[in-house]
């Protein structure tokens, strides 16, 4: 069995570490906002190039509480795209702001500055109050234009930096383009806790206080809440396994590009689309996602030999039940609807073998070949 994606494996290279993290904060009797927390905050903040951290419950906390912090409130309008995990939306939509979707690059998968720009002149009834940039599959997004529109427009701009932690833009980390940056370390994320985690960077210390105030009930000090508050905390436990991995966090990237490289040159000659690194980009490969035609012969072949695969999405967040109504997309999201037919995510995490990685490859291989002998048939 190969897996798409092996948290597993993940535990098992750093067991030692790891193990001995989690005892420590066992024997030390304190497992809600202590020193772990705030010593990973620092650390985080650190090898991510931005001011400082704040530790939260998640990465959909962190994005809620991000645009809570930027002072989004209910019925204000937040652009974003359609094609991303759906939580990036649940997080806009827990505010009771409208989330309203701009259709991605059709080379680079992230937010369309065509689209955002159509989008902002073309909306009836509003003006949006910001822009939720998310750096899907590990490819940062065209951070400098939809900067440059942002500003035209006032709006404040959150990165959704769930799926790449450590990739960066002309040597700029992701998470350090916009107002506030958010990070998910759900397990399979490219810096995974054993749980829920998140985490907001940013540069401005007003915002780092609003932050904290909001992760803990609104209070200033303890007891007394200054204004609107959840409880949206980074527990120790959860911090201390996330300092052990951190320090591992580049050569785990390293090992992803590996990984994709060797894809990449495998699979060059036969007609289906690779992932493209944009220009001055460092990709972190959260995922590495084929697109081809004959999506499901390949599927039925991967599964009958035991290999892992995944479908990063199989409906776009303007096709879920929750945000069909089309007051959310003004306009075609045709980059968009045509991922979600054709997208494969094939397994991708550092542990990967050379040996799977020819596995996976091989089949590949054989299912196109053959699917191309069939339509010769037909
Ligand atoms: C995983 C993910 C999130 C949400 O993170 P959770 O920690 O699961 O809440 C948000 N956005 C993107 C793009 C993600 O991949």
């Amino acid at each position: 069995m190969i897996h798409q994606s092996n948290p597993g494996a993940s535990y098992l290279t750093h067991k030692k570490s790891i193990d001995e993290a989690i005892s420590r904060v066992l024997n030390s009797g304190w497992y809600i906002l202590g020193q772990e927390v705030s010593e990973f905050e620092r650390e985080f903040a650190s090898a991510m190039n931005s001011s400082w951290a704040v530790g939260v419950a998640s990465g959909t906390d962190a994005i809620e509480l991000a645009l809570r912090a930027l002072g989004v409130q209910s019925g204000d309008r937040v652009i974003t795209v359609s094609h991303t995990a759906v939580a990036t939306v649940a997080a806009i939509a827990r505010i009771g702001a409208l989330p309203v979707f701009v259709d991605i690059d059709p080379a680079r998968y992230t937010m369309s500055p065509e689209s955002l720009e159509e989008v902002l002149t073309t909306t009836e009834g509003g003006i949006a109050k910001a822009l939720v940039v998310v750096h899907l599959y590990g490819q940062p997004a065209d951070m400098p234009k939809l900067l440059q529109i942002a500003k035209d427009h006032g709006l404040a701009v959150i990165e959704d930096c769930a799926q790449a932690h450590g990739a960066s833009l002309d040597n700029k980390l992701v998470g350090n383009w916009g107002d506030l940056g958010c990070f998910s370390f759900y397990p399979t994320k490219n810096l995974g806790s054993l749980g829920d985690g998140g985490a907001i960077i940013g540069q401005k210390t007003d915002l780092k206080d609003h932050l904290l105030r909001l992760r803990s009930y609104g209070w200033k000090d303890r007891y007394i809440s200054e204004e609107f508050g959840v409880n949206s905390r980074l527990d120790e436990i959860q911090a201390a396994v996330l300092r052990a991995k951190l320090p591992h966090l580049q050569e785990a990237n390293a090992q992803r590009n590996k990984i994709a490289e060797h894809y990449d040159q495998s699979l060059s000659d036969l007609k289906i689309d690779l992932p493209q690194r944009s220009a001055g980009s460092y990709h972190v490969f959260h995922q590495y996602v084929i697109r081809l035609k004959s999506r499901e012969q390949l599927i039925s072949r991967m599964k009958s030999l035991g290999i892992g695969h995944a479908i990063h999405y199989p409906k776009a967040a303007h096709q879920q039940k929750a945000f069909s109504n089309p007051i959310h997309r003004p306009t075609p999201l045709q980059n968009t609807e045509s991922m979600v037919m054709d997208a494969l995510s094939l397994p991708m995490y550092p542990e990967l073998t050379i040996e799977e990685i020819k596995k996976v490859v091989d089949t590949i291989k054989q299912a196109v070949l053959l699917s191309k002998s069939t339509q010769q048939l037909v």
